[in-house]
This record gives structure tokens, sequence and C-alpha cells, in this order.
């Protein structure tokens, strides 16, 4: 395959995604929404006149060329399906290094039958989450138009990302956002030691998330969140790494957590491509799972009937209900801070692709959550407490049959353990009192899956005993 570039007007542009509308903007246009009608945008692509494989296994000629930063990365490897910046722009920091892995551990509390449960493991990322997909993309854009700073609101991951990219390329200054509320200290930790300018404002995400939209447009910094529409191409390529390890075969399930919805759109995004190129003859099912605290997609989608309908999604719907939640002062309040969002700013993508993928929306509440990610840490490479929602959400989907049990389902664990030691250590600790504390106000009772620590006198016969007792 030749790289071939899209960067004239021609072969690629900023679309809006409303096809009654369906406005073009240049790729050089820094935008993250439509001019004419204020809805998101998507990367399209003249792909009769640009180099697509015929079929995907042709990306596996990359798999030699691992000295070259664009093969070994799992984002750019991919590159004739994302081609917006010319190869010689593109930021990279050998992101999407992931693995597929089978776990009949996980499989078996979820009620799968041997083999069909796959976690698909975006932790190995530089910075510990599959927001690095997306950095790379859209830090490439930044990079194309010259951006000197470029800004997001964070729960905690996009910030730790974005800062390393700054950090590593020292092409631009990092300024994030984070709300006065809970962010890990995993991922804060990170903003800070790569040196990101922190911002810390009274509010919680979806206040901050307003407000770097206004800075930004003010001050002319570039946007990183996932309105950006280039995170979403970067964000694409997770499908086609699980493609990859399945030997190119298409799964029946993803099962993914919601917060902002960026994720759950590109998957989609990725499909709606495949299958446009003839690279799929079929298309997996999406389940998106919302935390019980923060359940805007679950409560519209499933409750009140909200579909993208064409391209012409009832908003009355949505706008009622956010009028509900401003009118109770209703916030986001989930154990699983990732997706702890009211206001899904991929809303309209995301409907998009609920359609295209046939797909459902479940919520599980943070008992269920943890009691998930306890099974993730035994048996399946561990991952953060928002993570864990998907693996809990096809438990769920299992028990009302929606699954079956000898479907393949590929979860996405989105965020590593090391995340969020807080929640892990308060669930596993034998101090009550520190379980009680960090998560008996979120609902939190049981500890089912709790691996207490021993508590032994510093006697050697003692020490002995106690490991005779416990094994
Ligand atoms: C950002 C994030 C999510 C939510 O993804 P969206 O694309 O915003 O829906 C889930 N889990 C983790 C660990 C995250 O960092
Ligand atoms: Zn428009």
């Amino acid at each position: 395959m030749s790289t071939r570039v899209a960067t004239s007007k021609q072969l690629a542009l900023q679309r809006c995604i409303m096809p009654t509308c369906g406005a073009t903007y240049d790729l050089g246009e820094v935008r993250t929404n439509c001019g004419e009608c204020g809805s998101l945008l998507d990367i399209a692509y003249e792909w009769d006149r640009l180099p697509v494989p015929s079929h995907l296994r042709e990306f596996e000629a990359k798999w030699t060329r691992r000295n070259d930063p664009l093969c070994r990365s799992g984002v750019w490897r991919f590159y004739e399906l994302l081609p917006f910046a010319p190869p010689e722009k593109v930021v990279t920091i050998g992101e999407g290094q992931t693995p597929l892995m089978v776990s009949d551990g996980v499989g078996s509390f979820v009620g799968m039958k041997p083999g069909k449960l796959l976690l698909e493991y975006e932790g190995m990322n530089p910075s510990g989450s599959f927001k690095d997909n997306g950095m790379t993309a859209a830090f490439t854009h930044a990079h194309t138009i010259g951006a000197k700073r470029a800004a997001c609101a964070s729960t905690g991951n996009t910030s730790a990302s974005l800062a390393l990219y700054c950090s590593v390329s020292k092409l631009m200054q990092a300024v994030i956002f984070i709300g006065s509320g809970k962010i890990s200290y995993g991922k804060l930790s990170q903003a800070l030691d790569y040196g990101a300018l922190t911002i810390q404002i009274t509010g919680d995400f979806d206040d901050a998330m307003q407000r770097v939209r206004e800075v930004s447009t003010r001050m002319g910094i570039y946007l990183v969140n996932s309105v950006n529409p280039f995170r979403l191409e970067g964000q694409k390529t997770i499908m086609l790494r699980v493609l990859e390890s399945l030997d190119w075969q298409v799964p029946d399930w993803i099962v993914v957590p919601g917060g902002n919805l960026g994720n759950s759109s590109s998957f989609a995004k990725a499909f709606m491509e495949l299958k446009e190129l003839g690279l799929v003859d079929r298309v997996p099912r999406l389940a998106i799972i919302n935390a019980k605290g923060a359940d805007t997609l679950y409560e519209l989608y499933e409750n009140r009937g909200l579909r993208w309908n064409n391209g012409a999604p009832n908003t009355k719907i949505t706008d009622g209900y956010y009028a509900e939640l401003d009118a109770g002062h209703l916030r986001a309040d989930t154990i699983a801070s990732a997706i702890e969002i009211n206001r899904p700013v991929n809303l309209d993508k995301c409907l998009r692709g609920l359609e295209f993928m046939n797909g459902v929306v479940r919520e599980v509440n943070d008992q269920e959550i943890l009691d998930a990610k306890a099974q993730v840490g035994a048996s399946g490479l561990g991952c953060e407490p928002a993570s864990a929602a998907s693996v809990a959400g096809a438990k769920l989907l299992r028990e009302q049959g929606v699954i079956a049990p000898d479907e393949q389902v590929v979860c996405i664990l989105t965020g590593h353990q090391l995340k969020d030691p807080t929640a892990t250590v308060a669930y596993h600790t034998s101090d009550q009192k520190e379980f009680d504390r960090v998560l008996g106000s979120r609902g939190v009772s049981r500890a089912a899956f709790a691996n207490r620590a021993v508590q032994v006198d510093n006697d050697l016969d003692a020490i002995v005993r106690a490991i005779q007792l416990n094994s």
C-alpha cells in the first residue's frame, strides 16, 4: 500500500453529521461543531480516490516494519483508514500496543461459555487509558495546523493523555480543566508530573467542559475533548485491533462504558466505513453501559425512546430531560469517575452508532461495577472502575438473555488498574471504616470478592500458621 495523503479538500474534509445539513469544512479549519446547524462533525474521506486495502489482511505487511513508528503504532498502522494528515506530521508515542485476551474467569462471572468472553485491554497505552488512541490523532491535527496550546476538560484520563503528548513531543503546552470534585490521584498525578498547566474550577466535569469550550474559543486554544472529530478517527483503531486479534473475524458484541460517548461513536464509525468499503461482511452489536449515577444515555434511549431517527433525533426529549436535571440540581455521581458525566457531548453521534450497530444501552450501579472490577482483577489484567462497567453490563445482558452464552463478546477495558488505587484498596481492605468512608456513601454495602490482608503478629510461627490456614 502506498501512503497517499488526503490533505487536499477533495480527498478528506469535515462534514456535519446531520444529513439534513451536511455542511462541509476544510481539514485546516479548527471546529468542534457545524457552523450552520451546531451539530457534531465527522471526518469524511473520498475513499474512491484513496489507496484503501482490498482486504484487512493487507495491514499484516506492517507487522514486519516495527522500526517504523507509523507501523509500530497500533493507531497509525491503520493509516489508510484515517489518512487526514501527511505521515511526516504524525505525532506518535507508541500508543495502541494493546492485547485482546480470552478470560474464562471473567467469562464465567458474566455467564459465558469458555472462550467466549474477551477483554480488550486499553489500559496498556502509554498514559494508561484508551484516550491515547484519540489523542495521537487530535494532537497530529493540532500539529498540522500549527497549534501551540491544547486544552481539555477531563475527569482525568484525557488530561493525562494530553499532558503526556505535550511533555514527550514538546510541540504544545497542555492546559487542562478539572472539576473540584472527584479526580483520582493516579490521573491527577500524571497531569502534574507531565507538567500540564492545570486549572481546577469549582464545579464538576459538565461545568469544566462548558468553560473549556468558552476559553478555547476566546483564546484560540486547540480543544482536544472528544467533540474534536479527529480524536474519534484515532479511536476507530481500537475496533481494527480487535478484528486484527480475531484474525479479521467480526465478534458478536462490543461492550463499552459510556461517558461522553466518544468511544462508542468512534466504534460505530469504524464499522460504518469498513462496511461501506466492503472490508467486513457483518457488524457486531454494540452495548453501551452507563453508571447508574450518570445514566443520561440509558434514560433517553431506553426509557424515553430517543432515536437517531434518520438524522432528526427528537431534541425535545433531550432538552426536557436536561431541564429536569437542572430543576432538580441533579449532578452525576458514581465511583466510576471516568464516566461521571450527565451531558454527553457526543450524544447525537452515538445515537447514529446505536442505530447502525443495532445497539442497546444498560445501566449498572456502583456495587455491580466494583464487583465486576474485582473479577477483572482476579482473572483479567485489572482495570479502573469505569472500565468494569463493561463487564458488569455484559453480565446484566446475559442475565436478561440479550446476550447468548455462546456468542463472542468483547468488553473494552478502557483504563489501567493503577488509575484509581483508592477505590481498589477501599474495596479489598479489611478496615471497615475505610470501606464505609470511601464506598459506603455510594451505596456499596458489600465486597463480595474482597481479598483482605491477613493481620498477623510479627512472629515466625504465627506467620507460618497464617499462610497454612489461608492456602
Ligand atoms: C474517557 C473514559 C471513558 C468514557 O469514554 P467516552 O468516550 O467518554 O464515552 C470510560 N472509561 C475510561 C477509563 C475513560 O477514561
Ligand atoms: Zn450542520
